[in-house]
């Protein structure tokens, strides 16, 4: 089978199908073509959230099936198989030669099921793994072409192992621009501290996240700043444990929004009801765990907000785009508690894919957040979009991280740094070290200031106490 299955011009009119392609999405599938036609039997293609991948897999499907060959659909989880198929169907792929099923089945039944052709992996970021491996090992003269929205795996290693050739389309931010998906802004206002959390397989260790999160003042704050910034607006929010969701769901019921939490352990039949509500707006808030990444179909969901902290790149993407889904006048709004926007930038940041790993692809987050609104913008811009509130210059630290030092804390310290010693008024030791440091002062200064004041001296520096002779 060579790039003769896969379509040159992609229209032959037929009643069936029923959504056209877009300029850009013909043209992919022509990139596709052209890097077949060149010998390579495994490619990648890229395409961000809300690029109408799936009509493209079944343009894709179609022709090829048109023209005799079977075509193995590789799909990652059960919901999938419903929606993609029904896709198929009503684009006119040939479903006596095409099967779509779930990795793992077709794994276990490997020796049973008849040779494809073309095997297609949706959400190709998974390709290394061995169930996928173990498929594409059995089926070598199959053509392989994997579709992802962000081809690297959790432990930022390239998909190079699997694929010869990657090709990318429109960027996110074109597809903004060009009404495919809803503009967004996005507010980070950290509540919980990630940097003690520890990494396993590429993932900040769950039990740790769960326990960092399961906080009430958290769940409390959250819902707070959702009715500061999206209040009334239909709310997705990503939670860390299945507790957590659960709590979180209930300090939103305390405050009189229509809330429920899912989470994996949910009945399938509540689960239905549950998304048949929130899809006609009578269920204003959904908290969810590890559900609603990708294939999430609720167009009028406007508002996301982020209470589990990651490493995968995926998940962000996944889970932050989720309110980007185009409406005429919709701008998403994304709420992040827990700086995934510092590990990740921006969810329409442009990105250089490669095949490769980590090394080649390591990017600078170049964002910065406001200290008026807490919005979260990109670093070349002087005032923050959304309340004109004027930005201080960044500071680089060791990291690669580019952090911003706050506008009012930078003041407060100018301050302090103006205030005689005979006016300053403490009331604990930080406040006193504070002191010393913007001073310049020597730290028996706090000694001798904290014992003067009766403000409790820790104990780990009591012995100083003794040395200067207090
Ligand atoms: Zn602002």
């Amino acid at each position: 089978m060579g790039s003769d299955m896969l379509p040159g011009v992609p229209h032959v009119a037929k009643e069936m199908i029923i959504i056209e392609l877009r300029e850009y999405q013909t043209e992919l599938i022509n990139n596709i073509r052209k890097s077949i036609r060149t010998g390579n039997k495994s490619v990648v293609a890229v395409l961000g959230c809300g690029g109408g991948k799936s009509v493209i897999q079944a343009e894709i499907a179609r022709s090829a099936a048109a023209k005799g060959n079977r075509v193995l659909f590789l799909v990652h989880r059960r919901e999938l198989c419903e929606q993609i198929t029904n896709t198929f169907e009503n684009q006119g792929v040939d479903m006596l030669l095409c099967s779509v099923s779930m990795v793992q089945t077709v794994s276990r039944r490997i020796e049973k099921i008849p040779a494809p052709s073309l095997i297609i992996t949706d959400e190709a970021h998974h390709s290394t793994a061995n169930t996928y491996r173990k498929i594409y090992d059995k089926f070598p003269n199959a053509l392989k072409l994997g579709f992802t929205a962000t081809p690297i795996r959790l432990n930022k290693g390239g998909l190079g192992e699997v694929y010869q050739d990657l090709i990318t389309s429109v960027s996110t931010k074109w597809l903004i621009d060009n009404h495919y998906l809803a503009p967004y802004k996005y507010y980070s206002v950290k509540l919980a501290d990630t940097s003690g959390l520890h990494i396993r397989s590429g993932e900040y260790k769950a039990d740790e996240v769960a326990c960092l999160m399961q906080n009430k003042e958290i769940y409390g704050e959250t819902v707070k700043q959702w009715e500061r910034i999206a209040k009334g607006r239909k709310t997705i929010v990503y939670c860390a444990s299945v507790e957590a969701s659960k709590m979180t769901a209930d300090e939103f019921s305390n405050a009189g929004y229509i809330t429920c939490s899912l989470d994996g352990t949910t009945p399938e039949n509540e689960r239905r009801d549950v998304m048949e509500r929130f899809r006609n707006g009578e269920i204003q808030i959904l908290c969810n765990c590890d559900l609603f990444g990708e294939g999430l179909d609720v167009p009028d969901c406007e508002c996301v907000v982020l209470l589990r902290p990651t490493q995968s790149l995926t998940l962000y993407i996944q889970q932050s785009m989720r309110s980007m889904r185009y409406m005429p006048d919709k701008t998403a709004i994304i709420i992040d508690h827990v700086g995934n926007c510092y590990l990740h930038g921006l969810p329409d940041d442009d990105r250089k894919w490669t095949l490769e790993s980590k090394q080649k692809q390591e990017t600078t987050v170049k964002i910065r957040e406001c200290s008026n609104c807490y919005a979260v913008y990109a670093l070349t811009l002087s005032k923050c979009p959304y309340c004109k509130y004027e930005a201080v210059k960044e500071v680089r630290r060791s990291s690669k991280k580019t952090i911003e030092i706050d506008l009012v804390e930078l003041r407060r310290q100018e301050d302090l740094k103006n205030t005689k010693l005979s006016d300053a008024v403490f009331n604990t030791w930080e406040e006193v070290v504070e002191f010393q440091k913007i001073k310049g002062y020597k730290f028996a200064f706090c000694i001798r200031y904290a014992a003067a004041h009766d403000i409790p001296i820790p104990s780990k520096y009591s012995y100083m106490r003794r040395i200067i002779g207090l």
